[in-house]
């Protein structure tokens, strides 16, 4: 499809309007989404993230789009030292472990990999360069310790994306750490000379012994992967202040062009109804939940499901009705794998054209997946309400199970559906005897021996094709 040909509307967070997505280049997307901060095993809520940045990046493939995508790993900042101090290990192999992790963690999310994952401690270079930049355009300034600042007033624009009223800023004033409220808006470190906290953690640079601040190491990375201008920046609605506010001060005044286009900022995943987060102790990692049994991509749907811009509350009941929509859903594909009926009068073909259409309207309007996901819902109802009535033709599903490939390339959930999964020798013998027993008209023993398969996890289901099994997926 030629991507021009659609429309798609995002709300930017600069504007704080929908607008219609036009990129730079026609057909090409530039995108960067900020990273992972290695220091722990990320959890739910930052894949809420990755997984809204993830469909993102799927819809604009779907609609025709190249996109070349960008994160970082934030493998040095105040947390990333802390930790591997903690635990009295070089910050490289303690960054390392949680690295792996978060890479065996997006394979198992079915997230696609970005083209880049450039690691904040191999720019350093290209981080220092960028602060002598703003030095000589009068941007930054050093301290007596030799740290160096960013002086926000100099940059008229500052507050553009947080709206912070430019009369509020603390100017003059200093913070060093990595991350501040809104209220503290003021000069932010830029490179951090070396301390004895910093332990042997430090580069000797032209600007002298120290490291980078958390801000910097976005600007650098994006720019030099993206160009100075580029279409789509992302994170969660906790990176628009201080971290995101401070990219654009940096970038903006250094190369003196618009950073970024879109910004799209999803907003939190809640426990209780408060931010998902590591310092408030409310939190699940991917491990924790794949240790009590969930299917990973069962996660990815609940995490999916909801428009990125609202926030919802992390339930276990939610994951449970995520299981079963993405139950319905590969069967809904098994069964399509069998329809051989006469054919449905042209409804299959009106609602292929009625599904797509309210699924790609749903998604063009800026992501809104639960519109698409109920559209999606209602066509399989109906589909399997003429597979019931055995109406559905063998090309007529074959129609539908490639429409489905197509939705399931933006969500990500279905996969390849085996109709011959491995069923217990045991199971195999009940299955027989409850044929038995149907065709004797023994109900009673029927039902019990349904019953006894369900508790070894096999689901039976009487359909005009005839009796189908499927294991239950534990979810
Ligand atoms: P971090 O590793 O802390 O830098 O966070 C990685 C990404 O997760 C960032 O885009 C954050 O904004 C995002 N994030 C953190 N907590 C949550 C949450 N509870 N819900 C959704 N996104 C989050
Ligand atoms: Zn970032």
């Amino acid at each position: 499809m030629n991507a021009a040909a659609t429309s798609i509307r995002f709300f930017n967070t600069l504007t704080r309007r929908k607008e219609t997505f036009t990129p730079i280049e026609p057909d090409k997307v530039r995108m960067y989404t900020c990273g992972p901060t290695v220091y722990d095993y990320a959890h739910i809520g930052n894949y809420r993230a990755f997984l809204f940045e993830d469909l993102l990046k799927r819809w604009l493939e779907h609609r025709g789009y190249t996109v070349t995508h960008v994160m970082n790993l934030t493998d040095v900042d105040d947390k990333t030292i802390k930790g591997s101090q903690k635990q009295q290990i070089p910050l490289e192999q303690y960054t390392a472990r949680y690295t792996k992790a978060f890479f065996e963690d997006i394979t198992a999310l079915n997230i696609k990999p970005a083209n880049h994952y450039p690691k904040a401690t191999s720019h350093i270079p290209e981080m220092t360069s960028l602060i002598k930049t703003l030095i000589n355009k009068g941007y930054a300034y050093k301290v007596p310790d030799n740290s160096i600042y960013y002086a926000i007033k100099k940059f008229k624009n500052y507050g553009k994306l947080s709206k912070i009223k430019p009369q509020a800023l603390k100017t003059g004033a200093r913070v060093k750490t990595d991350e501040y409220e809104k209220e503290e808006a003021q000069d932010f470190a830029l490179w951090k000379a070396w301390t004895p906290e910093d332990g042997d953690v430090f580069w000797e640079t032209e600007l002298g012994k120290g490291r980078p601040g958390w801000h910097i190491e976005c600007s650098a990375m994006s720019m030099k992967y993206l160009g100075e201008t580029f279409d789509i920046h992302c994170g969660g609605v906790d990176n628009i202040f201080p971290h995101h506010e401070n990219e654009i001060a940096q970038s903006e005044a250094a190369s003196d062009k618009p950073f970024v286009r879109y910004w799209l900022h999803n907003e939190h995943l809640l426990v209780e109804g408060r931010k998902m987060a590591k310092k408030f102790g409310n939190f699940y990692t991917l491990r924790d939940l794949l240790k009590r049994g969930y299917d990973p991509i069962v996660i990815r749907f609940l995490l999916l499901s909801t428009h990125y811009r609202a926030q919802f509350n992390f339930t276990f009941e939610g994951l449970d009705a995520a299981g079963a929509a993405v139950e319905r859903l590969r069967n809904f594909v098994r069964r399509l794998q069998d329809a051989n009926g006469k054919g449905s009068g042209g409804r299959i073909a009106e609602l292929v054209r009625g599904v797509q259409a309210g699924f790609g309207e749903a998604m063009d309007d800026d992501l809104n997946v639960s519109v698409a996901l109920a559209a999606l819902f209602d066509f399989v109802r109906e589909v399997n309400a003429l597979l019931d009535a055995d109406v559905v033709s063998r090309k007529e599903a074959d129609e539908v199970a490639g429409l489905m490939q197509g939705f399931d390339g933006v969500l990500g959930v279905i996969g390849e559906v085996k109709t011959e999964e491995a069923l217990p020798k045991e199971a195999e013998a009940l299955i027989k005897q409850r044929e038995a027993a149907r065709k004797a008209g023994n109900w009673a023993r029927a039902d019990a021996l349904r019953l006894k398969l369900r508790e070894m996890g096999v689901v039976v289901e009487d359909t005009p094709q005839g009796v189908r099994w499927r294991l239950e997926k534990k979810s």
